[in-house]
């Protein structure tokens, strides 16, 4: 497991983080027109949204102890990242 801090005063509602957290951690808020953690006990850590985040708001806390489950074991597929 693993924080998502996000700086909502730097996102620019393009709704790319919300698209690709393939836990729905992220959403995009009606109200503000920006994204919001809404589920950040899901965040598995996976850095898809900081990656894809154009304005870099998005960082990831790495140091939260982990659960040992990785996301792609949660997802059930194969990591064919990892060399
Ligand atoms: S790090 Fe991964 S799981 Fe966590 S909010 Fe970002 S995309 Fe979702
Ligand atoms: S990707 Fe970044 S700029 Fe776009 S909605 Fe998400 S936090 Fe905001």
């Amino acid at each position: 497991m693993a924080s998502v801090l996000l700086d909502a005063g730097a996102c620019n509602g393009c709704g790319r983080c919300a698209e690709i957290c393939p836990v729905d951690v992220l959403r995009m808020d009606a109200a503000t027109g920006r994204a919001r953690v809404a589920y950040p006990d899901d965040c598995s850590g996976c850095h898809f949204c900081a990656q894809e985040c154009p304005t870099k708001c998005i960082t990831i806390d790495d140091r939260r102890e982990t659960d040992g489950v990785s996301i792609y074991d949660r997802l059930g597929i194969a990591d064919n990242w990892k060399s």
